[in-house]
Order: structure tokens, then sequence, then C-alpha cells
């Protein structure tokens, strides 16, 4: 694939991913977890990571957006909801591709924290801490990020190199003057 530098590789982040998983099942053991994975970004993230999870887990989708391009919105638009019977009560983990500014998942804590669970943790695979301005943070991180636009592994640039088996940053190309 053209002008893709690679962060973090295939091997590095099933490493990471393993000891997530193992951390998760050490804290939760033989208890019931509802693991909510955030699409579209998450998706190969939390099946990953639920292959590698030993303990009775379930899984939930949401759909939430704020980006286009490499920019955010600023607004937050959910368009997949869950019903409040698959939450409450439960011990429950909302699975993340990445926490930036926070606004995210400051919305989905709220929207999840309503619904009223027994606990509440959440898990992302990358943390861009440097651009975070909502105080919140994730529980569970598998990389920390500096401030690049990150892509593959689930993560898109308009919907394209979601595919990549490893996580990169588009590299820029020089514009030829004639
Ligand atoms: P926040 O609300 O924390 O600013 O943004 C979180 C969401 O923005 C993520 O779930 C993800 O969809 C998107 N996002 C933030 N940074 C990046 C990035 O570097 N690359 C991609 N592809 N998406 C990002």
């Amino acid at each position: 694939m053209e002008n893709i530098e690679i962060l973090f590789d295939e091997v590095k982040i099933n490493e990471r991913v393993k000891v997530l998983a193992k951390e998760l099942y050490e804290k939760y053991g033989e208890d019931e977890v509802v693991f909510i994975c955030t699409l579209k970004g998450a998706v190969f993230f939390a099946c990953d990571l639920l292959k590698n999870y030993k303990g009775d887990a379930r899984m939930e989708f949401l759909r939430v957006s704020s980006y286009h391009g490499t920019e955010t919105t600023g607004k937050i638009e959910l368009n997949l909801s869950i019903s409040k019977e698959n939450i409450q009560g439960k011990h429950v983990v909302i699975i993340e591709d990445i926490v930036d500014t926070g606004h995210t998942l400051a919305f989905l804590n709220e929207y999840i924290s309503d619904m009223q669970p027994a606990t509440l943790e959440i898990c992302t695979l990358l943390d861009k801490k440097i651009k975070r301005v909502v105080d919140i943070d994730p529980t569970y991180s598998g990389f920390v990020v500096d401030d690049l636009f990150v892509i593959g592994y689930g993560l898109d640039y308009d919907q394209k190199y979601r595919n990549l088996p490893y996580i990169g940053v588009l590299k820029k190309t020089k514009k030829i003057s004639k």
C-alpha cells in the first residue's frame, strides 16, 4: 500500500491484544461481561480481543460518528442504539478504537451509565492523550499515540484503509509544482 508508515505491525498488535484480554479476564473472572463494540472503527480490535478473552462474554454494538476526513465535526451522532435490558445490572466494557478529544467517550459513557450497569469500564486500542479536552480516561489502553491521524486495523480515512492488518499513518506526499 502506498505512502503509509507503519506504527504498530500485526505482531505487536496481537501481543498487546492478548495482554489486554488477559487483564480483563483477571478482573471479571467467570462473571458475565457485556462488551460494547463501537462501530465501525473498533470492529477488528473487538473481534480479536474477544477471541482471546477466556471468560463469559456477550457482544453489543453501537454506531457513533464524529469525524469527516481527518477533522472531528465535534457533533456526535448515535446511529445504532442498545436497549436498557441488555445493560442494566451487568458488567459492561465499552470497546473503542481511539480516544482523541474524549467527546465521543464522554457521550458513550453517559449514554451507557444512564442504563445503570453494575460496573462500566472503557477499553481502547489507541489513546491520543495529548489531544484530550474532556476529563475522561480509558481503564484499559493498547497504545498511546502522538497527535497523528492513524489508519488501519479498523480505522479509516474517509472509509478507506480499514482492512489494513497494521496501524499506520499516511505520509504526506510532496506536491510537484510545474
Ligand atoms: P474524540 O471524540 O475522542 O475526539 O474522537 C474519537 C473518534 O474519532 C474515534 O472513535 C475515531 O472514530 C475518530 N478518530 C480520532 N482520531 C482518529 C485518528 O487518528 N484516525 C482515525 N481514523 N479516526 C480517528
